[in-house]
């Protein structure tokens, strides 16, 4: 009877040509983390200077992993070569999967999904690396949503093992099955969700970053929070220090869909030091001035 079933169930797809969509620091890191795990990648970008700053940044960390002793300089010179930087849509062609990381914008995202469906295979996967944005509402730009899914990375990609496999209503098993297949091939963890504002991992992190704006709201003094968290909890790190990692931006972005998905436990806080901050033009270390100064 078992041997039936299993008889039954097509093999999901094996996906053995890969691209990424947006060579920032998101894509940039997936297209690396695809070429040092022996799968080919195309990256496209809008402008040259964009795809350079991808390229450099895989060649920054394949340099760091050689100092390392972590790989030597044939996979280095292999991992370089299977990524092929792209201007053109018609280089997604032998594509059978494509992860798009292009800007956090809803509009920008429907367009390049929409090019994207009409430039690839009938049958290659499309997934989206969005922090925030429904994978429901992107899959109503596109003719196939049950070969879309949400296919969430975290900063930075060659580090952080997590990464969110979100099913959308329409999403097929055997779109989740090849994606969770080659997150595996990336040597990566994948954990499968259902949509919902802020999937699993902001779900659980932005509570605590609310928490947080209270303290400081209260006078409580960030450091000493900071302190508290990771020499007491043995936390990594404490939330300022986290804010300023993933970009005070991001993160007043971030707690605005979770305010927008679940008012009843996510509204803002008046005077969220958040909030502030962004104001502020403090954006954490990717401007050198957050909680910290950097720099
Ligand atoms: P980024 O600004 O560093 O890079 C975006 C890239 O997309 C740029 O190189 C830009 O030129 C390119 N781009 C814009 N329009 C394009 C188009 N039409 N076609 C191809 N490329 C285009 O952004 P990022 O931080 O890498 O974020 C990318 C995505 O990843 C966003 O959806 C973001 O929410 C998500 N994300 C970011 C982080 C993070 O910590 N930065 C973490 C997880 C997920």
């Amino acid at each position: 009877k078992g041997k039936g079933k299993k008889m039954a169930k097509a093999a999901s797809k094996t996906i053995q040509n890969n691209a990424v969509l947006g060579a920032g620091i998101m894509g940039g890191g997936i297209a690396y983390q695809s070429a040092v795990r022996g799968l080919p990648v195309v990256m496209k970008d809008i402008n040259t200077a964009a795809l350079d700053l991808g390229l450099k940044e895989a060649a920054k960390i394949l340099g760091k992993g050689m100092e390392r002793g972590k790989i030597d300089a044939r996979t280095m010179a292999t991992a370089l070569n299977a990524i092929t930087p792209t201007l053109e849509y018609s280089a997604l062609k032998n594509a059978d999967m494509v992860i798009e990381a292009v800007v956090e914008n809803p509009k920008v995202k429907g367009m390049v999904l929409k090019e994207t469906e009409q430039a690839v295979a009938d049958d290659a996967i499309i997934c989206s690396n969005t922090s925030t944005i429904s994978i429901n509402q992107l899959a109503e730009n596109l003719d196939k949503p049950e070969r879309f899914c949400g296919m969430h990375f975290f900063n930075p990609v060659h580090r952080m093992p997590l990464v969110e496999i979100i099913r959308g209503e329409k999403t097929s098993e055997d779109t989740i099955n090849a994606v969770v297949a080659t997150t595996l091939k990336m040597g990566k963890t994948p954990i499968v969700v259902n949509d919902c504002p802020g999937f699993l991992v902001n779900r659980v992190l932005f509570p605590y970053f609310a928490g947080f704006s209270k303290l400081l709201l209260d006078g409580a003094d960030f450091v000493a929070v900071d302190k508290v968290m990771e020499k007491v909890f043995g936390w990594p790190m404490g939330p300022a220090y986290l804010m300023d990692v993933v970009g005070i931006d991001t993160g007043d972005h971030a707690a605005d869909v979770m305010a927008a998905g679940i008012p009843e436990r996510m509204s803002r806080l008046e005077n969220d030091p958040i909030t502030l901050f962004y104001n502020d033009k403090r954006l954490g270390q990717k401007n050198a001035k957050g909680f910290y100064n950097y720099g």
